[in-house]
């Protein structure tokens, strides 16, 4: 017997239709290429997006149709989201910082047929404008621009397409199951490889992301996704944004600590996402300017191993909480959130501050498990000490790739994360590396975001990357590749000597090379195969 209840399809547009109704005045502040803070609200966002569903009906764009983006995150950027989705066509959001190579064979690979674009990549499309031929229309997210007429002369512009359209727009409804938006991976251990969420996929994950145990996002929130619109969707937020009514604060293309510090102070920021390298260079500033981040209450730091040093500073410099969380493109990207359950509350200070280390448990909607590294089949205790290749499965990861992938899911239906974890009697997941990054020494693993942790502590290193170098007799040692403080003289003997006592004698590091810079991927994370290129035979001169 079915139940009695009402259906209706979880769809991206039932979000904003529903900002706009019950949260129409909530601000939504946002940071324009210019350098310019404009505001507006859910209300004015929602009519947008319906003025731009008409202009994109009336220029032939057809359902399931991709449309790309290549913006910061702003206030345009999140009207043409709406509007692509909403409609029932795919929002591509494409990550700049790619390769000019890997930018054009992704919009092939999706076959875009319009792309939205902020200025700051106008150069970076007329270099690739002879290779994507698919699209149909280019569409600068401003106001008329001879500038971009020069170089695209049949470019649109979103500011005339607003004036020429009217807000009257009927959202489609259609199947939940269908397609929303297309995210790549950044690429950090490969080619970038197309994840197709749908409607109901999002909108789930959304609700996940709000619950208490995740980021407890309510409409007293004000958010600030840092992480980009590029990034698995700024992580969800926008979508979970509009579901609570919460007010938004879109940072735009200035990420630096100091641009940050003044948004949070400036705006009252509550609640912020991003990478940790984000938050070590707005620690940094918040210290040098004296700022308390006073209205912030927590952050989310995800998307690769955040050092304790940094989530300890957080509350206890600050009185703000850093909830540490793991996740992927492939899965939405919420997989788990460090929160405490009542039964921690009776722990001392220090045992709470190490069990907050950890990426966290999964909420509803999600399951991990750990499978054995050689017998793939064979699963791994769970007993915070075993590790084994982590895999999961739930209502927001992928069942394939975009471009069909039959490898993508074990015979039992379970995603391949492709990470070494732990994961305790709770629930608690304890990333120990990318199975890419682990160092493999003489047949024992060292974890790289082990060792990098530690470096990171030091109060001369400013970043630290851990990888394997080939090594004649132990097949590969670990080297440490070092960024250090302005100013600062400290030497290998004085960062290897900081690792005694902290990691097992033969986990030190056989070398530490000093760099000036290590470059960083799109989505902030350090591009550690680039390293290995570069240094990972360093051991066999
Ligand atoms: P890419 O795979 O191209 O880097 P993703 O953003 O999908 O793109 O990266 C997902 C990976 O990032 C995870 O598989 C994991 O290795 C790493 N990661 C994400 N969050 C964390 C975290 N909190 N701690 C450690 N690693 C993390």
């Amino acid at each position: 017997m079915l139940g009695k209840m009402m259906y209706q399809p979880l769809l991206i547009s039932s979000l904003i239709e529903h900002a706009a109704q019950y949260h129409g005045d909530t601000a939504i502040l946002s940071k324009e290429v210019n350098g310019e803070m404009t505001k507006s609200d859910w209300l004015t966002v929602s009519n947008n997006s319906k003025r731009l569903a008409n202009a994109l009906q009336a220029l032939g764009l057809k359902s399931s149709e991709r449309i790309a983006t290549l913006a910061w995150n702003n206030r345009r950027h999140l009207e043409a989201w709406y509007a692509i989705s909403g409609s029932g066509m795919i929002c591509h959001t494409i990550n700049p910082r790619l390769f000019p190579e890997q930018l054009a064979y992704i919009i092939n690979d999706a076959e875009d047929q319009a792309l939205f674009f902020d200025i700051t990549f106008l150069p970076l499309i007329t270099a690739i404008k002879e290779h994507i031929k698919g699209i149909k229309h280019f569409i600068y997210l401003g106001d008329r621009d001879e500038k971009v007429l020069e170089q695209l002369p049949n470019a649109l512009f979103f500011d005339e397409l607003l004036a020429d359209n009217s807000p009257d727009f009927d959202w489609p409804q259609f199947d939940e199951k269908l397609a929303s938006s297309l995210c790549y991976t950044s690429g950090t251990t490969g080619n970038p490889k197309g994840i197709l969420y749908s409607h109901r996929s999002s909108v789930l994950h959304a609700m996940a992301l709000c619950m208490p145990d995740v980021s407890s996002l309510s409409a007293q929130d004000v958010l600030l996704p840092v992480v980009p619109m590029f990034h698995v969707n700024a992580w969800g937020t926008p979508y979970a944004a509009a579901l609570t009514g919460c007010s938004l604060i879109l940072p735009g293309p200035n990420l630096d600590g100091d641009s940050l510090v003044s948004v949070i102070d400036d705006y009252k920021v509550t609640v912020a996402l991003g990478v940790p390298t984000i938050w070590q260079s707005l620690l940094t500033a918040a210290k040098n300017r004296g700022s308390k981040l006073d209205s912030m209450t927590r952050t989310i730091v995800g998307g690769a191993a955040c050092p304790p040093s940094v989530i300890k500073t957080f509350r206890e410099d600050f009185n703000c909480d850093a909830i540490h969380g793991w996740g992927m493109t492939e899965t939405s990207p919420l997989g788990t959130m460090n929160q405490i359950k009542a039964k921690h509350k009776s722990l001392s200070k220090e045992e709470i501050n190490e069990l907050r280390k950890s990426q966290g448990r999964p909420p509803y909607g999600v399951k991990i498990r750990l499978m054995d590294t050689e017998q793939k089949d064979k699963p791994v205790a769970e007993d915070g000490e075993s590790q084994g290749r982590l895999q999961i499965r739930g209502h927001w990861v992928i069942d394939d790739y975009f471009t069909e992938n039959k490898d993508a899911i074990t015979a039992d239906g379970w995603f391949d994360t492709g990470d070494i974890a732990t994961i305790d009697a709770d629930g608690y997941m304890n990333i120990r590396d990318r199975s890419k990054d682990l160092i493999k020494s003489g047949g024992e693993w060292i974890s790289s975001v082990e060792l990098e942790n530690i470096a990171v502590e030091h109060p001369e290193v400013k970043m630290a990357a851990a990888i394997a170098a080939t090594h004649k007799q132990w097949g590969e040692r670990p080297v440490l590749i070092v960024v250090k403080e302005a100013d600062s003289a400290v030497d290998e003997a004085q960062i290897l000597e900081f690792y005694k006592g902290k990691v097992a004698s033969w986990q030190i590091p056989d070398k530490v090379v000093f760099v000036d810079n290590i470059v960083l991927n799109g989505a902030g994370k350090m591009m550690k195969n680039n390293l290995r290129d570069e240094h990972g035979d360093i051991l066999l001169a």
